[in-house]
């Protein structure tokens, strides 16, 4: 027998409890009984991400809200700057793109975290900037941008800061009204420990005019429709009324072990597969790392695609390999939403012995033994 153990970083591992809780018979999306179960979710989201102002579901994965968060804000023309240090990054860029906004690329060395010195000269490099576009959680590379201090800089100028906290929220602690970050997206199968196939945005007060006023197309992805719609506590079209009710399971979920614990045992787990993946003799990618997952180089000469389907083949244990420049170099351990500090162990047992499988020479049992006892 084969468990399908998920490590990683997207879609994650789902809890049974939700599962069930997404396989209750179909209700109408236009019903008082959805109304009062969307109310409570995104009475949850809105602790998620720290807010006061309503989060928007949309149907559609984490990259639906990344476009909404372009096609609501910046009109054709506009200057669009945005973080590339990774995949998730360049997306941003691209989408910019996509709409016809001059996307002005900071070049991060992928592995490396956007810094405040980077911003604050961007801003000033370019002060008609319709928006800052940076990756909280840049899931590519594993590497942590601290998105309170960019929100220092943009709080008072005129360019709005977006934040892809798709790898973050759930994970990493967010406060978008305190940081004062004026656009934050995120999305289902990550963090939230539910299948993909729903997106969330919120926009703060100031960022209402700009929507209004911005002339690029949209229509499925108009942020004006769901505000109008939400008075009525309802989406513009048909919500995904299943998902929905997956989500307000794991909202309950999270609430329930609190908040505050996830965030801990997010910095825990990631805390004992750094020490895990140092004790193989290993190297970490990025300096400032995330708590969702631990990108690390492979052995010297080892291509890590074999490392990843070796695991996945023989041991039924699902980790990532590397993205762009960095496939067949990296491994990505995810370790976000479902995943308890005993299954951490079963996914670092098997790292060890397939790469001993691979060839690779180090003492089996030195990754798990540093684990355990970073956790104890
Ligand atoms: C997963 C992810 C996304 C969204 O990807 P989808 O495939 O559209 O869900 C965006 N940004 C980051 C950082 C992610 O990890």
């Amino acid at each position: 027998m084969k468990k399908n153990y998920m490590f990683t970083p997207g879609p994650t591992m789902v809890p049974s409890e939700v599962l069930l809780a997404e396989a209750a018979p179909m209700i109408h999306h236009r019903t008082p009984q959805f109304s009062h179960i969307m109310g409570e979710v995104v009475d949850g989201l809105k602790k998620l991400f720290g807010t006061r102002e309503d989060v928007y579901l949309i149907m559609g994965t984490g990259t639906a809200a990344m476009e909404a968060a372009v096609a609501n804000i910046c009109s054709p023309g506009d200057k669009a700057v945005c973080a590339a240090g990774g995949k998730f990054g360049e997306r941003w860029a691209g989408l910019a793109e996509a709409y016809g906004c001059n996307a002005v690329r900071i070049e991060v060395e992928w592995g490396n975290s956007l810094t405040v010195a980077q911003a604050e000269a961007a801003l000033k490099d370019h002060p008609d900037a319709r928006a800052l576009y940076i990756t909280q959680s840049e899931t590519s590379t594993g590497a942590l941008t601290d998105v309170e201090a960019i929100a220092q800089l943009t709080r008072e100028s005129r360019t709005l800061l977006v934040v892809d906290a798709i790898t973050g929220i759930g994970i990493h602690p967010f406060k978008m009204d305190d940081w004062g970050v004026d656009v934050v997206v995120s999305g289902s199968q990550k963090g939230c420990m539910i299948p993909p196939g729903l997106a969330f945005i919120a926009v703060s007060a100031r960022v209402w005019e700009i929507v209004e006023a911005c002339s690029s197309a949209r229509y499925y992805l108009d942020l004006r429709a769901m505000r109008k719609n939400w008075e009525n506590k309802a989406t513009p079209f048909t919500a995904a009324v299943s998902l929905v009710r997956a989500l307000h399971k794991s909202l309950q979920m999270i609430f329930e072990e609190g908040l505050d614990e996830v965030h801990a045992r997010h910095a825990r787990l990631a805390g004992a597969a750094r020490a895990a993946v140092r004790a193989m003799g290993l190297e970490l990618l990025p300096r400032n790392p995330v708590n969702g997952l631990t990108a690390a180089y492979g052995p010297e000469g080892m291509d890590t695609g074999d490392l990843i389907k070796l695991m996945r083949d023989k041991y039924g244990v699902t980790m990532a390999g590397g993205q762009g420049g960095l496939k067949g170099k990296i491994f990505r351990i995810g370790h976000m939403g479902y995943v308890s500090e005993e299954d951490l162990l079963v996914g670092i047992e098997t790292l060890e012995k397939a790469l001993k499988d691979l060839g690779y020479d180090s003492p089996l049992g030195a990754g798990l033994r540093a684990a355990r006892e970073t956790l104890a």
